[in-house]
C-alpha cells in the first residue's frame, strides 16, 4: 500500500509518552545478487544499536527498550520478507503499546535505510515527498493510440476508458489496412483528430484537477503534432517528455522516467523558491531566514511554504506545556512559563507541525548561498509584524524575566 496525504498527517499527530515510536525505512540497495543479504544485515544492525540507544539512558531507558523491543524485532522478522527487486522503498511505524502497526510502499527514493524510537514517528523520509509530487499524470501516445497514467507517491496506475472513441482500433499499429494516397490522407486526418482529442482530455483533466502537472511520453515524431495541438494551459502543466514505444513500455520504465523527471522539476523548483525567500527576507517582504525567524512566522502562522536545508541541524526547547518551539534554550517557555525540554532536531520537530497544518515544504540541497543565511527560511503569505502595536509593559515585564522573546505573542515581538 503507498501512502496518502492523510495518512501522513494522520502519523504526524502521534505522540507516545513513554517515547517508544518506532519508525523504519527501508531503502533498497540497487539489485545484485548480494544485495538482500547485505539489507538484512543492516537491518540487524540498526535494529542493535537502537535497543542499544534506549539502554543506555539509564533505567527509564530499560523500560523503553523493553517496550521498543516488539516492534523492533517485528521489524527485523520483516526484513527477510523485503526481498526487493529495488523498485519501491518500504516504511514501518509502529507503537506495539498503543496497538499501531503500519507499512506503506514509498518511491525508491529514501537516503537511505533507517530505524529510529522516539516520542513522536520520524517523517522527514515522507515529508520530502509531500514536497516532492504534484499530482502527475503521465500520457503515452502515438498516431492511434493514447493511455493516460496517474503517478501518486511512487505508485503507477493506468486511467482506463479516456479515449473510447478510439479504442476501435485497439492496440495494433493500424497501418496495414490502408492503401495509396486516398486512404494515407484518411489515415492522416483521423491522427489530427486523435491529436486533437487527446489535447482535450488533457485540457479537461488539467481544469479538473485530476491531474496538475503531466509528462509525455512518445516517439520524437509524434511530439510536435501533439504538442501543436495544447491548449496553453497544458503546454504549461507539461513537466517533461521521454521516448516511449505505447504498445511496448513496461509500467517499471514509465515510472522511472517520470520520477525522474519530477525529480529534476522540483529540484529547480526548489532552487528558485529557496532563492526567493532569501531575497525576499532581504528586503524585508514576505520572507524570513534563520531559525529564530522562521519559528516565530511559523506560530504566528504566516508561512505558505518553508524551505529547510537537508542537512539542517538545529537544537532547541519544545515547550512540554503549549507545545511551544524556541531557538533560545530557555528552560521555561517564554509564553506559558511550563518547563521546556530539549529537541535535538528541530527541523524533525516542526515535520508534524508543519504537515498537520499543510504547510508547503522542501528540503534544500547544495545551495551556499541558503547555507548563509542559516539553512531554513520561509515565503510568507503575509507578514504580520509591521501592524502590531507593541505592548510595552508586558515587554518589559518579560525583559525583567531575562526571556529572549521569539514567540508566539506577536504584541511582545519588537519587529
Ligand atoms: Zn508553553
Amino acid at each position: 500500500m503507498s501512502i496518502t496525504r492523510d495518512q501522513i498527517r494522520e502519523l504526524a499527530a502521534f505522540a507516545d509518552s513513554q517515547s517508544c515510536a518506532v519508525s523504519f525505512y527501508f531503502q533498497p540497495s540497487t539489485p545484485r545478487n548480494k544485495a538482500h543479504r547485505e539489507d538484512t544485515i543492516l537491518i540487524k544492525d540498526l535494529a542493535r544499536e537502537a535497543l542499544h540507544r534506549l539502554e543506555s539512558q539509564g533505567p527509564e531507558g530499560k523500560a523503553k527498550k523493553d517496550s521498543a523491543r516488539a516492534d523492533v524485532d517485528r521489524v527485523v522478522r520483516l526484513s527477510g520478507e523485503l526481498r526487493s527487486n529495488g523498485t519501491h522503498a518500504k516504511a514501518v511505524f509502529a507503537c506495539a503499546a498503543q496497538n499501531v502497526w503500519h507499512e506503506y510502499d514509498l518511491p525508491a527514493t529514501l537516503p537511505g535505510t533507517q530505524l529510529f524510537v522516539d516520542r513522536h514517528f520520524h517523517l522527514k523520509p515522507v515529508a520530502h515527498l509531500l514536497g516532492a509530487f504534484p499530482r502527475v499524470g503521465i500520457v503515452l501516445v502515438d498516431r492511434h493510440r493514447a493511455r493516460i497514467f496517474d503517478l501518486r507517491l511512487g505508485e503507477l496506475t493506468e486511467r482506463e476508458g479516456l479515449f473510447q472513441p478510439l479504442s476501435r482500433k485497439g492496440r495494433s499499429d493500424g497501418y496495414a489496412g490502408y492503401d495509396g494516397g486516398h486512404a494515407q490522407r484518411r489515415v492522416d486526418d483521423e491522427a489530427l483528430h486523435h491529436f486533437k482529442a487527446i489535447a482535450q482530455v488533457l485540457k479537461d483533466s488539467l481544469e479538473k484537477g485530476v491531474f496538475e502537472k503531466w509528462i509525455l511520453g512518445c516517439q520524437d515524431i509524434h511530439r510536435s503534432p501533439l504538442e501543436s495541438q495544447l491548449h496553453p494551459y497544458a503546454s504549461q502543466a507539461l513537466l517533461g517528455r521521454f521516448p516511449a514505444d505505447v504498445g511496448h513500455v513496461t509500467n517499471d520504465q514509465i515510472r522511472v522516467h517520470a520520477e525522474e523527471i519530477v525529480e529534476r522539476w522540483q529540484a529547480d523548483r526548489r532552487q528558485q523558491l529557496a532563492s526567493e525567500a532569501v531575497s525576499r527576507a532581504r528586503s524585508h517582504s514576505r520572507g524570513v531566514t534563520g531559525l529564530r525567524r522562521v519559528l516565530r512566522s511559523l506560530e504566528l502562522g504566516e508561512v505558505q511554504t518553508l524551505l529547510i536545508g537537508e542537512n539542517f541541524q538545529a537544537h532547541a526547547v519544545e515547550c512540554s506545556g503549549c507545545g511551544h518551539l524556541d531557538a533560545h534554550l530557555v528552560s521555561f517557555c517564554p509564553v506559558c512559563g511550563r518547563a521546556t525540554q530539549e529537541v535535538v532536531d528541530v527541523g524533525e520537530a516542526i515535520l508534524p507541525w508543519v504537515i498537520r497544518r499543510d504547510i508547503e515544504m522542501f528540503f534544500v540541497k547544495d545551495d551556499a548561498e541558503f547555507d548563509k543565511v542559516g539553512n531554513i527560511a520561509a515565503l510568507l503569505r503575509f507578514r504580520s509584524d509591521s501592524a502590531q502595536p507593541i505592548d510595552f509593559a508586558a515587554a518589559a515585564q518579560l525583559g525583567r524575566a531575562g526571556a529572549a522573546y521569539p514567540g508566539r505573542l506577536r504584541r511582545f515581538a519588537s519587529r
